[in-house]
């Protein structure tokens, strides 16, 4: 049984570089994480992103065993 979410940076289209990945109990938790990730790494404000983002980048959210 899944008892984790995960989101690989390099699963996102343009960001196949980054070897960046997070993994925590709860969605919510992996948001924040990748919020955080963004504002670090790549520079980027996660409240200027857009439904459309985050739609896409919800898709990126894995449910996994650890
Ligand atoms: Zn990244």
């Amino acid at each position: 049984m899944p008892n984790a979410f995960s989101y690989a940076c390099r699963d996102c289209e343009g960001m196949e570089a980054c070897p960046a990945s997070v993994v925590a109990e709860t969605e919510d938790e992996v948001w924040r994480l990748m919020e955080l990730h963004a504002q670090i790494a790549h520079q980027e404000d996660p409240a200027q992103w857009d439904k459309e983002t985050r739609e896409y980048l919800a898709t990126l959210i894995k449910p996994v065993t650890v």
